[in-house]
């Protein structure tokens, strides 16, 4: 297995509406102290290398929220920071999530020149009745210059769709997945919709209101994305990320091979390998409360806790089966102490859901669409 690497996520927390599907950390203010927050950011790095220190970062990864918001000076504070504590690596992936309205494309130039490489663009729909109904602020003609303005700035531009929308059928998605294809550079991810509990979406589609495509359609969109993708040189290296080879993302690979990351800002994840033990930590979700907090503490850590072996090779197996390349049978016994019990495979096996060659466990695309459920099962 190829080395998984050492991220940094940086969590920004604010966008300019709420996307009625969205479950995410964030929060709709036009009151952000930018300033102090660059300042909060830098100081929980800070934090975060005292208890981590070994380097170098192969990925910086500014998420959201919609930190396309930020002010590109935050964001060369954050990478000036990470570069002084812990070095970068030559060929360093920092990644940026971007809206694409033009508020935010003309700030991608500030975004370029204080470091940022490659951006990920949620542009979700592409035709404006869907994109309304999504909540979203952009129109397809907007989306679309503003991809080309990232095509011409960064080296390494992606974008979100969103399928499995209401009123979506399996021809209109064909369509639109082509036009995709057409607009892609080297990574497109496609997220199917799915309803998070307390989601105004999840409300309107209990009361009956909101209506999405059967099980059975959205079987469908599933394989005409996969064997669209594939065609046009695009392959599927995990269930909804889909990259030319050598253009995956590669901080989401540290995430699915178990690596090392740091987290700073409200709400992120972090695991670090302090003293040969992994550690999952967790911030302040709330904004507010995360600024204050680090404003006397220097971090907002709310939970820093060691995980066992057990636990390490469970989110493993949870992690590294959403790649297409799979796990190592190896990697598994070194994390977790023990070997993994084939015989919870066996009918997974039998029925061609998941492969055992030589050191690799793998879900075969004959089970990729049943990822969670096989997951479930082999986690046990
Ligand atoms: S822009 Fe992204 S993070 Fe913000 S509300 Fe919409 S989906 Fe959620």
């Amino acid at each position: 297995m190829s080395d998984p690497g050492f991220g940094i996520y940086v969590h920004w927390p604010f966008c300019a509406s709420k996307c009625p599907y969205c479950d995410f950390n964030s929060y709709v203010s036009d009151n952000v102290e930018h300033g102090l927050w660059a300042k909060a950011l830098v100081a929980e790095l800070e934090h975060n290398f005292a208890l981590r220190p070994g380097g170098p970062v192969s990925s910086i990864f500014f998420g959201g929220g919609t930190p396309s918001l930020m002010q590109p000076r935050t964001v060369g504070d954050v990478i000036e920071t990470v570069h002084r504590l812990w070095g970068l690596t030559n060929d360093c992936e920092i990644t940026l999530e971007a809206n694409p309205t033009s508020v935010e494309a003309e700030k991608f130039k500030g975004f370029a020149a204080a470091g940022v490489g490659r951006i990920s663009m949620g542009i979700q729909a592409l035709n404006d009745p869907d994109l309304k109904a999504l909540g979203r602020l952009h129109t397809v003609e907007e989306a679309l210059a503003a991809l080309g303005v990232a095509r011409e700035i960064f080296p390494r531009v992606s974008f979100d769709l969103i399928y499995a929308r209401s009123g979506q059928t399996v021809e209109a998605w064909r369509k639109e997945l082509a036009q995709a294809l057409d607009l892609a550079a080297d990574h497109l991810s496609m997220y199917q919709l799915t309803l998070e509990p307390g989601t105004p979406f999840y409300e309107l589609h209990r009361r009956g209101v909101l209506i999405l495509p059967d099980e059975d359609a959205q079987a469908d969109m599933y394989e005409i994305t996969q064997e669209m993708t594939r065609a046009a040189g695009l392959f599927p290296y995990e269930v909804s990320n889909h990259a030319r080879p050598g253009a995956e993302s590669r901080h989401n690979l540290t995430y699915w091979q178990l690596g090392d990351y740091v987290g700073v800002g409200p709400g992120a994840h972090g695991r670090l390998t302090i003293n040969g033990k992994r550690v999952a930590t967790e911030t302040e979700h709330d904004p507010a409360q995360w600024l204050a907090d680090v404003q006397v503490n220097g971090h907002s850590i709310v939970q820093q806790t060691e995980l066992s072996p057990m636990s390490d090779g469970e989110e493993y197996l949870l992690m590294g089966l959403r790649l297409e390349t799979g796990i190592s049978l190896a990697r598994f016994k070194a994390l977790s102490g023990t070997a993994f019990d084939r015989s919870r495979a066996r009918s997974l096996m039998d029925d061609g859901m998941v492969a055992v060659d030589g050191d690799t466990l793998r879900v075969t695309d004959k089970g990729r669409p049943l990822l969670n459920a096989i997951i479930a099962a082999l986690v046990v």
